[in-house]
């Protein structure tokens, strides 16, 4: 087992071992947010026939050469094409046909006249312009042509996606399946929400945050409770994980008396790859997986214990994994150049994650730390919109200089105004 290795060593290890799970069929509602594990191909032409974009009248173009609103052209009408039918007969030179928004055209014409532009009496129609060819008529095919691949694999569906699909007629899509994440607890010293404080007691909030990470990932939580510091519980809540596609486990896994999970781990089969990784907050990481030999096993991450370390060290090496396992084809939060707004100072050696704030100001983004960056610090998290990269071997950023942001959160985007 390797150890002190860097994030990005760590990073490249985890996605070795991180291959897309398996397709699984749902129903079209079914199917929004998962991500498409199959290109879709269309078997029909959209729109199906050439149609009318307007509530008007099909017309051959060139009888109405030369009208307008002084000299308008009149022609006898023909028939009447509702939207959701068919033509009676094609259209004659000479003649036209009532048609609303959706029918379709009727062979024959070759351009439809708003209503607007026309009057109506008894069976003529009066036309007062001079349409050009093809007005108001949206061709067959325009969208989608049969055999045009429309969705590539990897995709994530939402609503123009759903709507596509619908049109295409596909009641069923072939998704990737969810990873199923089991996460584990562990400490003497941790309670449910609802649990007693006293006495050196704290309220296990890591499950909280990483079974809600794993949810934002769109990955279902397996929840295996509280393990206490003893070997023979943490066994035994783990191997309840052991069907689960991903096992997270937090504390524990450092060099403390009690720290018990990387045995047990390596008792069940486990081979950990490494332990350790020179960032900050989040050092005592490890990663495992169970050999193929032995099945498809999950693969397993003890993180810190500490909420910012287990938060941090999920967001940089578990949601990429989970993403990788989705079937997603980009793995990681979109990046983005900022200025800095104070100066930022630590030692060198391991890289870290600075949670910040964003502000934007014209076209640039500043971005400022929440202040206290320790590892037990919830709250910076919930403040923060962003992870600085505060570089391993830097160790001064000054303010005013350009540095490289994880967006978490897009919210410094929104607005007030609607832009229009
Ligand atoms: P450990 O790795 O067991 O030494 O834990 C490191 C720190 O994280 C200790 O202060 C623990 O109390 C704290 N901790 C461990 N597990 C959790 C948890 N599930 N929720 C919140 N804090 C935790
Ligand atoms: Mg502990």
């Amino acid at each position: 087992m390797r150890s002190g290795i860097s994030p990005r060593e760590a990073l490249t290890l985890i996605l070795e071992h991180a291959t897309p799970l398996g397709l699984e069929t749902v129903a079209l509602p079914d199917s929004q947010g998962r991500v498409l594990a199959e290109p879709v191909r269309s078997e029909r032409f959209l729109p199906p026939a050439d149609n009318s974009a307007m509530d008007g009248y099909a017309v051959v173009a060139r009888d109405l050469a030369g009208a307008s609103s002084e000299r308008p052209i009149t022609l006898p009408l023909a028939y009447e094409i509702p939207a959701g039918s068919q033509p009676p007969r094609p259209l004659k030179s000479g003649e036209t046909a009532r048609i609303l928004t959706g029918a379709p055209v009727p062979e024959g014409a070759d351009a439809v006249v708003r209503q607007e532009d026309t009057e109506a009496s008894a069976n003529e129609i009066a036309f007062h312009l001079d349409p050009p060819l093809g007005d108001n008529i949206r061709h067959m095919g325009e969208d989608v042509r049969a055999g045009d691949q429309v969705l590539s694999a990897g995709t994530k569906l939402g609503p123009a996606e759903l709507g596509m699909l619908a049109s295409l007629g596909r009641g069923f899509v072939a998704v990737h399946q969810r990873p199923r994440v089991a996460i584990l607890s562990g400490g003497d010293e941790l309670v449910e929400p609802d649990g007693d404080i006293t006495g050196g007691r704290i309220v296990s909030s890591n499950s909280y945050s990483i079974a809600a990470q794993c949810r934002d990932v769109g990955c279902e939580p397996l929840y295996l409770g509280i393990a206490r510091d003893t070997p023979g519980d943490i066994e035994s809540r783990l191997r309840g994980g052991l069907a689960a596609d991903v096992l997270v486990s937090s504390a524990g896994v450092s060099v403390g008396d009690r720290d018990y999970v990387r045995d047990v781990l390596e008792k069940l089969g486990c081979r950990l790859e490494f332990w350790g990784v020179k960032m900050k907050p989040g050092y005592p990481l490890a990663f495992g997986h169970f050999p193929e030999s032995e099945g498809r096993g999950p693969l397993v991450f003890g993180l810190p214990g500490n909420p910012v370390s287990a938060v941090m060290t999920f967001e940089q090496f578990v949601r990429p994994a989970l993403r990788k396992l989705t079937g997603h084809r980009r793995l990681h939060r979109p990046l983005l150049g900022v200025t800095l707004a104070e100066t930022l100072k630590k030692k060198p050696g391991r890289l870290h994650f600075v949670r910040v704030i964003l502000r934007r100001e014209g076209e640039q983004v500043f971005a400022q730390s929440t202040g206290n960056q320790s590892s037990g610090v919830l709250r910076s998290l919930c403040e923060a919109q962003a992870l600085l990269i505060f570089p391993a071997e830097a160790s001064e950023l000054l303010a005013g200089e350009r540095a490289t942001v994880q967006v978490l959160d897009e919210s410094f985007l929104e607005s007030d105004d609607p832009g229009f």
